[in-house]
């Protein structure tokens, strides 16, 4: 055999240790799927877990708030309890609420306290525009200007040298947020050390996981991380918009949340009615208002898939996909000026490759002709995730010699190289 042919990617199929979970999703014939990153895909117990909570709507009207299987008035909770293991959290300190964005906001509003000196919020110039949008405005209500955001700088465009993010820790710091895993770049950063090294300096910490979940393993909990959210739409398979979530550690609860609203409350005393907010005694105070019941259903099933796999094998079968890939862009595209930014170094890398290429918006395009999904990031990357839950080795063979083929025949010069108005 040779050694990278599609034979072997067969081969490796049938003899890695950790089996997908392919036969548990809906899975496109002759599609290559490799935007698990942006948006996972749909399995049957997502499908499921949904069509039952349609079902106690129908059934129960009102009372589906606490009868039936999967009781709405608890359903938030619930999932946060599923999700807690994922995470490496108890299952008090996660909560299934929000989006991303503005689970962002609450936590900025509840543990952003500047005081003296320690004014500023220290973030990263790499990070999605949507955490430094909501970072700039959490700045404005208190009464600063931009200048109170510290970015810290990328040496290289791609990656971030935590020794570099550790220098920007100064007196002047309030509160950090950082990504788990680059968006871009797949870069992972060491949440612990950078907790660690913002606690020595009496600063909070938080992570925004949205591409680190679901594909990393997690300590939150062990790492003293003070707070974190994600979005669950990407690994996680929870759905198109399906609701996002969030940690804080324990040692935090009774934090009044800066942003309070009755779903926060002690579920004991929600519907006394009072003018008085008591707040849960967990991360449920950092609820505002009726949960998205529709949005969070497919979570019950897609969760479920995490805890049987166990995010570990989760994240050993990712890498070695990942190193897969890695090995196929050496073999086959050696001749096409591509660009490896992702780190190479399993420590530091996350469930997607990303690559850069001049020509990447219409490469993409021509892959999408020829039915392979990829995500393309202006201006010129091509993020690829071979996800561990439903990708197989012979998808990344296959995905590489078609881009081989679009690369060798310039199949892509029919496109203009411009992104679409979703990418
Ligand atoms: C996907 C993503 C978001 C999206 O936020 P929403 O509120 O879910 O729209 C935010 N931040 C990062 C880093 C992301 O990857």
């Amino acid at each position: 055999m040779t050694t990278n042919s599609l034979t072997y990617a067969k081969s490796l199929d049938e003899t890695y240790e950790i089996p997908s979970k392919r036969e548990a999703f809906y899975i496109q014939e002759g599609r290559i799927y490799f935007d698990g990153n942006s948006l996972g895909l749909m399995s049957k117990r997502a499908e499921e877990t949904l069509h039952s909570l349609l079902g106690s709507w129908k059934e129960y009207g009102i009372d589906g708030w606490t009868q039936g299987e999967h009781a709405w008035f608890f359903l938030a909770e619930k999932l946060g309890a599923q999700m807690a293991p994922i995470v490496g959290a108890n299952k008090e300190e996660v909560i299934v609420t929000g989006s991303t964005t503005s689970n962002l906001h609450q936590l900025v509003a509840t543990f952003y306290k500047p005081e003296g000196k320690r004014t500023k919020i220290l973030a990263d110039e790499l990070n999605f525009p949507s955490d430094i949008y909501a970072l700039k405005s959490q700045l404005a209500l208190k009464g600063y200007d931009e200048s109170h955001l510290i970015r810290v700088a990328s040496r290289d465009g791609q990656i971030l040298d935590e020794d570099d993010i550790i220098a920007a820790m100064t007196d002047e710091v309030a509160l950090i947020v950082l990504p788990g895993v680059l968006y871009r770049s797949g870069q992972i950063l060491n949440m612990e050390k950078l907790t660690q090294a913002a606690h020595d300096r009496d600063i909070m910490i938080g992570f925004d996981l949205c591409h680190s979940v679901g594909s990393v393993v997690h300590q939150l909990h062990d790492w003293d991380v003070d707070f974190a959210f994600w979005c669950t739409y990407k690994h996680l398979n929870g759905g198109p918009g399906s609701t996002g979530a969030l940690f804080v550690h324990e040692k935090h609860f009774g934090t009044a949340p800066g942003l309070a609203g009755w779903f926060g409350s002690n579920k004991e005393k929600q519907f006394t009615m009072s003018h008085t907010f008591e707040p849960a005694s967990e991360a449920g105070a950092f609820q505002i208002g009726t949960p998205n019941v529709l949005s969070m259903a497919p979570l019950l099933g897609a969760l479920e898939l995490f805890n049987e796999m166990g995010i570990a094998n989760v994240r050993k079968r990712s890498l070695a996909l990942s190193d897969y890939m890695l090995k196929c862009v050496e073999d086959m595209l050696g001749e096409y000026d591509f660009k490896v930014c992702s780190p190479t170094a399993h420590h530091e890398r996350g469930g997607h490759i990303y690559l850069e290429h001049p020509d990447a918006a219409r490469i993409c395009k021509a892959l999408k002709e020829r039915n392979v999904v990829p995500d393309f990031r202006a201006p010129q990357g091509i993020r690829l995730a071979a996800v561990a839950m439903y990708n197989t080795f012979e998808e990344v063979y296959k995905c590489f010699e078609i881009l081989k083929d679009i690369m060798e025949t310039k199949a892509y010069e029919k496109f203009s190289n411009e992104r679409e108005i979703v990418a």
